[in-house]
């Protein structure tokens, strides 16, 4: 048996950390004396100590440790990995907001840019089996946008974030702020979603995929899984993160992107807009070449059509009323299981026909 003061030495951990450690239950001492109160430790317990201490100085958060202590060596190795995965994606994630932010506070606005506006079209289609339509598309001048909504209101949600966001279509854009306030516009949306779920609850809500066109950038706000896409010089790119539980196993290594092709609770939302929920989205702003082509689009395209077909369409029709009628039709001829809904935006010279 060990003072806390010797073990303390040997595990290089302090006497103030072993007694926290003890409160927390991470590591408890093998005995305390019951009239002194002095905390004693066995031999075989400093494995332990510094598996503690190593996870600490991995960063990860006490009530994690406590379960990783608690695994055969197995399975908390399972367990670190996934917890790491989890802080690269998360830092990717910071990464590139300091990379926008940076981006953002030295460049100057592009001169040329006042020459480029967006071509668009936007069509929502049932699908062959689903009964109804929850869907929304929506394509104006400035706003793009596509809802895929769930629930006894799915539809009247759909239809309600979308309209909380048009008056953007002719707002006056504020300079350098346009994702705040794209922000304060999905707050508004959140609460048409709570007016249109009418009571009942959360199983009502909205999938919301956005983008803003500012005229030489496109602010993109996302949340659920609806994606937005961009064709660029012939290859196509994802720009949205799905908000799915199979994604956040992806992202922890507890899944492939194989297995979750097939994965029974693959529509299974992490985040969505939802009446009883504040919203969380991802924001983030694009900046605009001409020639780019970009496309919103619900699930009931992308969980059917492959990306590679996708691509396929989208450069091979060049108008977008097109293009959209071409993607909705690939998804119905895959079976249809959806309601699919896309729109294709074209960046383009100003005074340059479609
Ligand atoms: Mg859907």
């Amino acid at each position: 048996m060990l003072t806390i003061g010797a073990f303390a030495k040997a595990c290089r951990l302090s006497p103030k950390a072993l007694r926290l450690y003890d409160e927390l239950e991470l590591l408890r001492p093998s005995r305390v004396d019951p009239d002194t109160g002095y905390r004693y430790y066995a031999l075989d317990q400093l494995e332990q100590a510094r598996l503690v201490a190593w996870l600490r100085r991995l960063g990860m958060p006490l009530s994690r440790i406590r379960q990783v202590c608690a695994l055969e060596p197995a399975d908390a190795a399972r367990e670190i990995r996934a917890y790491w995965a989890q802080v690269e994606s998360e830092t990717a994630a910071r990464r590139d907001l300091a990379e926008f932010l940076i981006d953002h506070l030295i460049s100057t606005p592009r001169k040329d840019t006042t020459m480029l506006e967006l071509h668009y079209a936007a069509h929502s289609d049932r699908g062959r089996v689903r009964p109804a339509n929850q869907d929304t598309a929506y394509a104006g001048t400035r706003l793009l946008a596509v809802a895929d909504g769930c629930g006894p209101e799915g539809a009247a949600a759909s239809s309600a974030a979308v309209d909380a966001l048009r008056f953007l279509d002719t707002a006056e854009l504020p300079a350098g702020n346009v994702l705040n306030l794209l922000e304060e516009a999905v707050q508004g949306a959140t609460e048409a979603v709570r007016d249109a779920a009418d009571g009942t609850g959360e199983d009502t809500g909205t999938t919301l995929t956005a983008l803003l066109w500012t005229g030489s950038r496109l602010a993109l706000v996302h949340i659920g899984d609806s994606r937005a896409y961009l064709l660029r010089d012939g290859a196509l790119f994802r720009i949205t993160d799905d908000h799915t539980v199979v994604q956040s196993l992806i992202d922890e290594g507890r899944l492939t992107p194989e297995e979750a092709t097939t994965h029974p609770q693959r529509a299974l939302l992490l985040k969505a807009l939802s009446p009883t929920t504040p919203a969380s989205p991802d924001l983030r702003l694009h900046d605009a070449a001409p020639g780019d082509r970009y496309l919103l689009c619900s699930d009931g395209l992308s969980g059917i059509v492959p990306d590679a077909h996708i691509r396929h369409l989208l450069t091979s029709t060049p108008a977008p009323d097109t293009a959209v009628h071409a993607l909705i039709d690939a998804a119905n001829e895959a079976g249809g299981p959806d309601n699919v809904s896309c729109v294709v935006a074209d960046v383009v010279e100003r005074g340059l026909a479609g």
